[in-house]
């Protein structure tokens, strides 16, 4: 979810590499203890990025010729993108289970995902549009295109949770030292302890909880507890 257009300005400015910069919108909604908005809680960062345009949009018109070859060797106009990453919550019924009954090839039990987006994330997505349409209209930007990717869980780069942490075994597969609580000699380091990441990256979590939990194996250890 999110919005892009296009500028007539620097028309003489160009880069070489990978010099433009990224774009990082931290979270407004809902913040310093406040809700601020009225249809859903918690909120959501933009990601994007701008550029020239270039060649491939040749491709598609399946140009040839003089002109063609001209207009190949320049860069095309300046365009920006703003992309929204919104925390989903973390539904209690979100949930996926092993389908014992349904064994793949190797005779290990299938993954069922029954999940889905509710009424405060799909509030939060209509927003994300908005502001984003907003902002790059307010920037001074022409053709602002708000977009909808459709999104389904499974379907964005920051998916997590299915083996959550917790203290209660009986609710939670990993204690918090991401150790099985049934399975004390395995430990689970990847995004699935987590069942949120708020609207943040995530990855340098997943390495730190990675890292505690190397170590607490190790100590674990040296005590011969496993
Ligand atoms: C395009 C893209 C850009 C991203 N950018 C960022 C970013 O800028 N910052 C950030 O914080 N996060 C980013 N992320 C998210 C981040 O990469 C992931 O959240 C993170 O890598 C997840 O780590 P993980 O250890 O949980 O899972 P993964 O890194 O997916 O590791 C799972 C591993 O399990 C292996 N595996 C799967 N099934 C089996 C099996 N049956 N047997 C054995 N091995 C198996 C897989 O091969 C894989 O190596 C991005 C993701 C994408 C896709």
């Amino acid at each position: 979810m999110g919005a892009s257009a296009g500028s007539d300005d620097f028309k003489d400015k160009y880069y070489t590499g990978r010099r433009n910069n990224g774009i990082y919108i931290p979270r407004f909604r809902n913040i310093g203890g406040e809700t601020n908005q009225k249809d859903f809680t918690r909120g959501y960062g933009y990601q994007g990025g701008g550029g020239r345009s270039d060649w491939t949009k040749q491709i598609a018109e399946m140009a040839y010729g003089a002109a063609f070859k001209e207009a190949t060797l320049k860069p095309g106009d300046w365009q920006i993108g703003l992309s929204g990453f919104g925390e989903i919550l973390p539904y209690q019924d979100n949930k996926m289970t092993l389908d014992y009954n349904k064994l793949d090839k190797w005779g290990l039990p299938t993954v069922t995902f029954d999940a889905t987006l509710k009424e405060n994330e799909l509030n939060m997505r209509k927003d994300m549009q908005q502001q984003a349409v907003e902002m790059l209209e307010n920037a001074g930007f022409r053709d602002v295109k708000g977009h909808d990717g459709d999104y389904a869980i499974g379907l964005g780069i920051h998916e997590m949770g299915t083996a959550r942490m917790g203290r209660d075994r009986k609710t939670s597969v990993l204690n918090e030292n991401n150790q099985l609580h049934d399975v004390p000699n395995v430990y689970v380091t990847d995004g699935s302890a987590m069942t949120s990441a708020g609207n943040v990256n995530p990855s340098l979590t997943y390495m730190a909880l990675t890292a505690r939990a190397a170590n607490h194996a190790v100590e674990e250890l040296k005590k011969m507890n496993i």
